[in-house]
């Protein structure tokens, strides 16, 4: 096996791609690998639930099902330190950012994909899950204000009555 500067580790969403290594903005990380077929052949196995599938032209896709391509264990972010590209027909994934070692190198996979198959309410990357803690505390702030609003009220209504009494 070749030497990479990463490692298969545990994710938040299964397993992921670890640094082990310092790798520098620009770098090749790894060959996302495997046996090449039309488009309208990958789209038939994934419909019968074939993951791993990257379309590189309006002609060709590649099946990344293969254990073998350790590529496959890169992640999903919306706030990536790494990218796919596609150069002469091969898919390969290099870094965007300076990746530090432990970081989990991830990578957009595409509008496509958020939408459809992760879905941005399921969306496990740092971004999604800060954008949603926000929107949870906010909301949290929110009903607290209104349970103020309403105890304020209550009092002022009390304080009325005792007046007129
Ligand atoms: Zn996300």
């Amino acid at each position: 096996m070749p030497k990479y500067p990463f490692r298969v580790g545990r994710a938040r969403t299964g397993l992921g791609l670890f640094a082990t290594e310092p790798i520098k903005k620009r770098a090749f990380i790894v060959e996302y690998k495997g046996p090449r077929m039309s488009n309208e052949k990958a789209d038939k196995l994934e419909a019968r639930g074939s993951k791993y599938m990257y379309q590189i032209n309006s002609k060709w896709t590649i099946d990344g099902s293969s254990r073998k391509n350790i590529a496959r264990y890169a992640n999903h972010s919306c706030r990536p330190n790494a990218e796919s590209d596609t150069v002469r027909g091969r898919v390969i994934i290099r870094a965007i950012k300076n990746i530090k070692p432990g970081d989990e190198i991830v990578y957009d996979y595409g509008d496509d994909y958020f939408k459809y198959v992760i879905t941005p309410s399921r969306c496990k990357c740092d971004k999604c899950r800060g954008k949603r803690a926000a929107a949870q505390r906010e909301a949290r702030l929110k009903a607290k204000r209104r349970a103020t609003r309403a105890k304020n009220a209550a009092r002022k209504a009390r304080a009325a009555r005792k007046k007129r009494r």
